[in-house]
């Protein structure tokens, strides 16, 4: 038997339809890379978003065909979006701080058909293109005064355009993770699945937005989509301020003149905020909610947060889950904990919403007590969770049962907050235990004078290995190995303690920021401790 209720495929083109008639005048405002500002709102990028569905038609693109970027956050980049899916296409987010030869394996694998781009990546698109074999098409976002880009090409359309109607299960999007084990992997989000996570966004139990809200998502475009604020904005009527560059000074300008509430970044551009404060004392003065992800929040960032009166939501994902696992709310006896409590709780990563289900198994895959203390690989499905990579032959990439492995090792707590203790590859194995390389991270760049730290497993005879951790000093500190091993052996466990400090100038990175974990194994993969 059938219900009585309609068919209404969740597709991404009714998020723009819903915002243009109920919320068309909230703006949608750019700071570009020269540092001039346009203003457009809902009801415009609507417009022009329709425009640019024709003129791909225009270019001979048909539904499924994928159509690149290569772009910092701004208006026309949420524009290309909106009109690539409208007309049934994949709009398909590049990293442009990507390898080379990781951009010409990504937009070839992906068979993008075309490019839009900054103009500030034009030498990388000069250098790259004779390497693209599908990229019909090169479209820059914000050509040099005179030349064609973008606004030429959909400025011969007048807007008058339907969008492709089709299953809600249909991609409209594909994200591509950073690599850092071997080739990146395509994910293929569906309108539906895309929709839902919106949806789910919007909720307190994540971004809490509604049309009071003004958001500035530092976290680019390219990675994990902007973690989906492009989507959940404008469906729940929010202002929108996007900045092309990063620069904190330039941050603050527009949060403060724009009264932004709402911003959501990795752990490394709160630092750089902290720098800028400290330097002038200009600091955001209408944030009301700030989202920490991508890697673990340190608990000296929640607590200087917090203490200038902004709430920290810590939230937990990966391209995989489109990103949202977890996030930070508030839990119900909030107002009942003291400061040091409350910060407790936000150093964990959250709780799911409705729709992402997490659980903990250890190596034979048995499942792991919620109780705060067991940990073991962390696995998760929902409506909004990887199934299968795009174009991979080998099968699904989930369990029988529908479990995804993050490759993140966790403990789940009764009150159902969940904790990132490590990622699989990046746990220290000593005597058979596991010792935290996060943990003792987060540790160590909470002594003065240290700016950054990583640790790894290096081999040792007695106990496999041990953690070495490399430290970069803050300019002109002093701080000493003795002192850092001081400072640590309060806070960790004493086996723990790393069996030696290197200092470093700097650590490598990944393209999102993260620590890159590998190439530092690789580098001092035959070192011998002292
Ligand atoms: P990649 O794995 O290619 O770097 P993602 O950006 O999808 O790409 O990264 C997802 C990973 O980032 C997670 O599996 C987890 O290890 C880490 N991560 C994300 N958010 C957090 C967080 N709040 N705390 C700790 N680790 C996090």
């Amino acid at each position: 038997m059938l219900g009585g209720m309609q068919e209404f495929e969740l597709r991404v083109p009714r998020i723009i339809d819903h915002a243009a008639r109920e919320h068309g005048e909230r703006e949608v405002v750019t700071y570009w890379a020269d540092g001039q500002e346009s203003r457009s709102d809902w009801a415009g990028v609507h417009r022009d978003a329709r425009r640019l569905a024709q003129a791909l038609e225009r270019l001979g693109m048909t539904p499924g065909d994928r159509i690149a970027t290569l772009a910092m956050n701004h208006g026309r980049h949420i524009v290309a979006w909106y009109g690539a899916i409208g007309m049934g296409g994949v709009i398909h987010t590049i990293n442009p701080r990507l390898f080379d030869e990781q951009i010409v394996y990504i937009a070839n694998h992906a068979g993008d058909r075309v490019l839009f781009y900054d103009r500030a990546f034009q030498p990388l698109v000069d250098r790259l293109k004779p390497q693209f074999t599908t990229i019909e098409h090169f479209i820059c976002f914000d050509p040099p005064a005179g030349a064609d880009g973008f606004e030429s090409l959909i400025a011969a359309e007048d807007g008058d355009y339907r969008w492709v109607e089709g299953p809600e299960r249909a991609p409209c999007m594909l994200c591509y993770t950073s690599g850092t084990t071997g080739n990146p992997k395509g994910v293929l989000y569906t309108h539906r699945s895309t929709l839902l996570h919106a949806m789910t966004e919007v909720s307190p139990a994540v971004f809490d937005l509604s049309p009071r809200a003004v958001t500035l998502p530092i976290v680019p475009m390219f990675h994990a989509a902007a973690w989906g604020l492009p989507f959940a904005a404008p469906m729940a009527g929010v202002k929108m301020v996007c900045s092309a560059v990063n620069d904190p000074k330039v941050l603050c300008l527009l949060m403060n003149r724009e009264k932004v509430t709402h911003s959501a970044g990795v752990p490394t551009v709160w630092l750089a905020m902290f720098k800028h404060i400290d330097e002038t004392g200009e600091a955001p003065q209408h944030l009301q909610l700030v989202t920490i992800g991508g890697s673990a929040a340190p608990r000296m960032m929640i607590e200087r947060l917090m203490t200038m009166g902004i709430r920290v939501g810590h939230a937990w994902g990966m391209t995989e889950t489109s990103p949202i696992g977890t996030c930070g709310a508030p839990s119900h006896d909030w107002d009942d904990l003291d400061f040091e409590a409350q910060v407790d709780q936000v150093v964990r990563q959250g709780r799911v919403p409705f729709g992402v289900e997490l659980r903990v198994v250890d190596d034979d895959g048995v499942v792991q007590p919620r109780d705060g203390a067991s940990s073991g690989r962390l696995q998760v499905r929902g409506p909004w969770v990887l199934d299968r990579y795009f174009r991979d032959e080998t099968g699904p990439a989930i369990d029988a049962d529908g479990w995804f492995d993050t490759g993140d090792v966790a403990v789940l707590h009764p009150n159902g907050t969940m904790q990132i203790t490590d990622r699989s590859k990046d746990v220290i194995k000593s005597g058979g235990e596991w010792i935290s390389s996060v943990d003792l991270e987060n540790a160590a760049v909470d002594c003065p004078g240290v700016a950054e730290a990583a640790a790894i497993g290096v081999y040792h005879p007695k106990w496999d290995e041990r953690p070495l951790l490399l430290v970069v000093r803050k300019p002109g500190a002093t701080v000493t190995e003795a002192e850092i091993i001081a400072f640590l052996a309060g806070r960790v466990a004493k086996w723990w303690l790393p069996d030696e400090i290197a200092f470093v100038d700097e650590l490598p990175h990944t393209a999102t920021g993260k620590l890159l974990k590998t190439a530092l194994r690789a580098e001092y993969k035959d070192y011998r401790l002292k």
